[in-house]
């Protein structure tokens, strides 16, 4: 599509103010320490951020050294003696609970910027774990897009003896979708445009790079005050089968949000099933209510067909025996699509005709994210996006540049071969640590955890309650 200088947003408004969510989810407890602290912050390290890092460095610390001193891991098995002061960084409060894994808001001792803080934890309980966290660790650092969750860095990991736990650090966001469309504050056709079209665009490049995310829900897209959106999350997430004779799990994706091959059944399914997700997600917007929200799955799957109609055998091919026995034994629907103009007044034709193309019960005549993005309904938020909001293009004193290309798709496919190298837990083990290791070289001030910290402490404390509650749905 072409800009027109004119036809500019006149306001790239903003969701909430940040000091709202700022004041609830970055207020970091720095007191006293921080300042005292003269280690490896900001101007006052010699090796810090702005400095080559060709020599070996010292590891700034999470956790700090309250309650415990500055026993530090160290590589190369240095004295934590020679640390001076380290840093410190109290990780302030959780901020999310993943499929797998919590996240903490903290502040990076490095340069003083707030970023969120994932521990993926049981990571070597089994061979299956072991592939999982590996693939999303991997895929963290393989993200390049301005609508997907990436990772900034991975804290340095110890000995390989006592590596038991991996560090992630991303970039922090102040809300996601969920929270948002539970909270009183009006939600504009402006801002649902705008999210449903980085929604698409994140996941445009998720596809095209051959990965499905299968946990698309509002709770795993991030916001910031000023609406930018990235998708998080990526527990669940896997390469696309092109083998459609292999069995894909079916404990994917959180029910409201699961698409009726996978509700019925299919050993095998593709990218739709995202693109479903983001259908039941922008009928959430529009009406500010789940739009399918069933007790069990078959309810689901039956809450579906009360809207879509009755599918004809032809959508259910790869569904298992039992489910299609359910829906022919049950009376015949008409569709009753209409109701979906009673969502709200932003349910124009424009915003239902997208969202029925969405919401098609055959994947294979679901519409693709790229086919969409083209949708005339996204256009405004193509718009607003690329004027005010995106890293793609700038601003001069004539105008606005814009990109050549507003959806980029991935550079290459993101390739999980190396998962075939994986035998055994500990050489898994091995695979990881010299991935972290090779990941971190020539980079910035390694980051690691002091564990004799006592702020470390209330962290750790919460993620052992959260793993051992989560322990569960390890996929194939
Ligand atoms: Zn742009």
């Amino acid at each position: 599509m072409a800009f027109h200088g004119s036809a500019r947003p006149a306001v790239c408004g903003n969701l909430f103010p940040a000091s709202d969510l700022g004041h609830k989810y970055f207020c970091v407890n720095t007191s006293g320490s921080n300042a005292a602290c003269s280690g490896l912050n900001g101007s006052q390290n010699p090796a810090g951020p702005s400095q080559p890092a060709e020599t070996p460095r010292h590891p700034s610390t999470i956790g700090g050294s309250t309650g415990g001193g500055a026993a530090v891991p160290q590589p190369h098995s240095s004295p934590a003696s020679e640390v001076p002061c380290p840093a410190e960084m109290e990780p302030d409060r959780p901020i999310g609970y993943g499929a797998f894994g919590v996240v903490w808001s903290v502040t990076d001792p490095r340069d003083g910027r707030k970023v969120a803080l994932k521990k993926m934890p049981n990571v070597f309980q089994n061979l299956v774990s072991c592939k999982r966290v590996f693939r999303e660790l991997r895929m963290l650092c393989f993200f390049k897009h301005d609508n997907v969750l990436s990772a900034l860095d991975i804290l340095q990991p110890p000995q390989i003896d006592c590596f038991e736990e991996i560090y992630v650090i991303t970039e922090l966001m102040q809300s996601d979708l969920h929270k948002v469309i539970v909270s009183p504050q009006p939600l504009t056709t402006d801002h649902i445009k705008v999210f449903l079209y980085q929604i698409l665009r994140g996941l445009k490049y998720l596809h095209s790079a051959g990965i499905l995310h299968r946990d698309i829900k509002p709770g795993n897209l991030l916001v910031n005050s000023n609406c930018l959106l990235k998708i998080c999350d990526f527990g669940l997430a896997r390469v696309e089968e092109p083998d459609s004779s292999r069995h894909m799990t079916q404990e994917v994706v959180t029910q409201y949000y699961r698409a009726p091959e996978v509700l019925m059944g299919s050993r095998h399914y593709g990218s739709a099933i995202d693109i479903w997700s983001v259908g039941c997600i922008f009928a959430e917007l529009l009406g500010r209510r789940i739009l399918f929200q069933a007790q069990s799955p078959i309810q689901q799957l039956d809450l579906i067909t009360d809207l879509l109609g009755t599918p004809p055998l032809s959508a259910m091919v790869s569904a298992c025996e039992g489910a299609r026995a359910h829906i022919l034994r049950g009376p015949h629907k008409p569709p009753s699509l209409s109701v979906l103009y009673m969502l709200s007044d932003g349910a124009t034709h424009e915003a239902v005709h997208l969202l029925c193309r969405m919401l098609v019960f055959d994947p294979a005549k679901r519409i693709s994210g790229s086919d969409a993005l083209s949708h005339p309904y996204l256009d405004e938020g193509r718009l607003r996006y690329h004027t005010c909001m995106c890293k793609c293009c700038y601003s001069v004193p004539s105008g606005r540049v814009y990109t050549r290309d507003f959806e980029p798709a991935a550079e290459r496919p993101f390739s999980h071969s190396y998962e075939e190298s994986m035998l055994s837990v500990w050489q898994g083990k091995e695979l990881i640590h010299r991935f972290i290791t090779e990941h971190q070289q020539g980079k910035r001030v390694p980051l690691c955890i002091n564990p004799q910290s006592a702020a470390f402490k209330s962290f750790i404390r919460s993620t052992a309650w959260h793993s051992s509650k989560v322990s569960r749905k390890e996929e194939r």
